[in-house]
């Protein structure tokens, strides 16, 4: 999609600090990391956000859930980690591209009152 950051990131067209990359997927470093381990993991093609998937996009969204795993084990994540998908205004969805935020490396509330605690 055109002027889309992430579209942009995933062509390479940005620079990012890649994480890992398959023909389906794209995983770099947040430029503003909320812990010690904050990666972002999204798919290649476009899609505005979690909340217009349909059943067309299981077996990518499951694919990207298994190259989370994969990703987790690779980094060490051993003490566990956080998955978060900010979808729209409220949740404080700020780039318009389908992502999945992996955080790791501090603790983390079990309160879901912040962005993403
Ligand atoms: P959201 O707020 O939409 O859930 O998450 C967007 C994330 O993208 C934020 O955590 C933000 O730091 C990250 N981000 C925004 N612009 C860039 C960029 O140009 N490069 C990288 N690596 N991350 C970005
Ligand atoms: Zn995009």
């Amino acid at each position: 999609m055109e002027d889309c950051l992430f579209c942009k990131i995933a062509e390479g067209k940005i620079p990012s600090t890649k994480v890992y990359e398959d023909e389906l997927c794209y995983a770099f470093l947040d430029i503003n990391p909320l812990a010690p381990t904050h990666i972002l993991v999204i798919p290649r093609r476009h899609i505005d956000s979690c909340a217009v998937l349909t059943q067309a996009d299981e077996a990518l969204i499951g694919h990207i859930f298994t190259v989370i795993a994969e990703i987790a084990r690779q980094q060490h994540l051993d003490n566990g980690f956080r998955v978060v998908s900010n979808a729209g205004e409220e949740a404080g969805q700020t780039v318009k591209h389908l992502h999945f935020h992996i955080l790791a490396g501090r603790p983390m509330t079990a309160k879901m009152n912040d962005r993403m605690a």
